[in-house]
């Protein structure tokens, strides 16, 4: 049977989103040579790597050496990387099905989940996935000016973002000199006169999310030290035998170990709390938080966290919920509004042949970078027999030229993998005058001037 791809006729696949789930799937579709294929790999962002230069914590380098990977498949002659090009727009569901044999959509989880609680709203009240965007520099929201006037900051959760967006506001403006965080976050923390940061966890410490290495961050700290009340954590024998997971184990260990630590009177204090959960963010009179009402909770027979009518106020002038990231929909897709991610089996697209999808949009917000390797490089299985199997719809008779010909027809200025190789060497050479790992350009029309040529 003559194959239906070649080499001169390869598979077009648009990959949208350049976060790691994106990368890992062009990566899976480079790897392989039963179907020649060429992938074209969008993002909304002159930018590449989504989450890993958004998401990552700043002071989390080693977590981002990734990018060397990325590096490598988005350099790779069968791979196009076409940033500053917003699907639904610039590229629409329609133009991108009739330019591409598949279309793969990898563009992660950029909203958050709310509390549904009164005084959301007020001012110093915000999502960590605000907060974490303000401080990494991303350009939708460098130009926010937040209200770091806080000597109390709650934040809800107890994930890893939580401890982030802890972390960064517990470190010294030294500590965060030799991270990659935003320079307009540096300077606005540099004066931050926070004292005490409570994280909040509805449930008990056992049932936690986030990860022992993590935890223990808090007890390295220059001007900060944990503070752990014995009794929140304090477990049944029953309780304790019902622990499997050997990270919950470990994170009780390292809990127990802050909860007997003597204190040093460090300037800062990180209060890991359980059993409590925020019922409302208390107005200051002038439309600000003035504090965070929490009810006290014991567990269920099932685990849940059942509320006791016991209150407490936290003197908190922030409040960042750190509760789970959520999926936003994308015109012409189909869309699950209740779990925020695309209807799928196993990465196809639910009713859509020639369509797929990778990464948080397709299971929900979990996992660590590397969780999206085995994700996408499933999806890409299916793609790929799919493929195989004639079973694509259009065989579109495109080709990169047309591409480029329809993007710059509708004006769109697409940033390309060379252009952001000047970028990222600008930022590192800028970061080394500043005895920095990198210096982040935060504004769009700053990025887009710096390109190659
Ligand atoms: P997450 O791990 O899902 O944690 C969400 C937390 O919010 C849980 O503790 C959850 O508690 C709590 N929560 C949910 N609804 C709540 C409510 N209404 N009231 C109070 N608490 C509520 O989410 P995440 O922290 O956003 O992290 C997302 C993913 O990125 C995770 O897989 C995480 O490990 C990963 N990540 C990894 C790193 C790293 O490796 N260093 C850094 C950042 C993020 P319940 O369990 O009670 O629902």
């Amino acid at each position: 049977m003559t194959p239906i791809y070649t080499p001169e006729r390869p598979l077009r696949v648009a990959v949208i989103g350049s976060g790691p789930s994106g990368v890992y799937a062009a990566e899976a579709l480079l790897k392989q040579t039963d179907v020649p294929a060429e992938v074209d790999v969008y993002d909304r962002l002159p930018t590449p790597y989504g989450l890993v230069r958004y998401g990552v914590a700043p002071d989390h380098l080693t977590i981002k050496s990734v990018t060397k990977g990325f590096e490598k498949t988005l350099a790779d002659p069968r791979v196009r990387f076409l940033g500053n090009v917003e699907f639904g727009t610039d590229l629409t569901h329609e133009e991108a099905l009739a330019h591409y044999d598949a279309v793969l959509y990898a563009v992660g989880a950029s909203s958050d989940r709310r509390l549904g609680i009164p005084g959301e709203d007020l001012a110093g009240s915000m999502s960590a996935t605000e907060f974490v965007a303000w401080y990494n520099g991303h350009p939708d929201a460098a130009a926010r000016e937040l209200l770091l006037h806080a000597s109390g900051v709650a934040v809800v959760g107890v994930g890893n973002v939580a401890l982030d967006v802890s972390r960064i506001l517990a470190k010294t403006t030294q500590e965060l000199h030799r991270s990659d965080i935003a320079a307009h976050a540096l300077t606005a923390l540099d004066s931050s006169p926070v004292q005490d940061i409570w994280i909040l966890g509805r449930r008990g410490p056992a049932q936690a999310a986030f990860t022992t290495k993590e935890l223990r961050e808090f007890g390295e700290l220059s001007d900060a030290e944990p503070v752990v009340i014995p009794t929140e954590i304090a477990l049944t024998d029953a309780e304790e035998a019902a622990i499997t997971d050997n990270t919950k184990k470990k994170n009780v260990e390292v809990l127990r170990e802050f909860a007997a630590h003597e204190p040093e009177d460090k300037p800062r204090r990180v209060h890991l709390r359980f059993l409590v959960s925020p019922v409302e963010i208390l107005d200051d009179g002038h439309g600000r938080v003035g504090g965070l009402k929490v009810e006290r909770n014991r567990l269920d027979e099932n685990g849940n966290a059942v509320g006791t009518g016991e209150y407490e106020v936290l003197p908190a002038q922030m409040v960042l919920r750190s509760v789970g990231y959520r999926g936003v929909a994308l015109p012409g897709v189909p869309f699950d509004e209740k779990r925020g991610v695309i209807p799928n089996a196993e990465g196809r697209v639910e009713g859509r042949a020639g369509e797929y999808t990778a990464g948080w949009i397709k299971r929900g917000p979990s996992g660590v970078v590397g969780t999206n390797r085995k994700d996408a490089t499933d999806t890409v299985a299916h793609l790929l027999a799919d493929a195989k199997a004639g079973a694509l719809p259009g065989a579109a008779q495109s080709t990169r030229e047309a591409v480029d010909a329809l993007l710059a027809s509708k004006g769109v200025h697409v940033y390309t993998f060379a252009d952001w190789q000047v970028l990222d060497a600008h930022e590192l050479a800028e970061g080394k005058t500043l005895g920095r790992p990198r210096a982040k350009v935060v504004h769009r029309e700053a990025m887009l001037g710096l390109r190659r040529g």
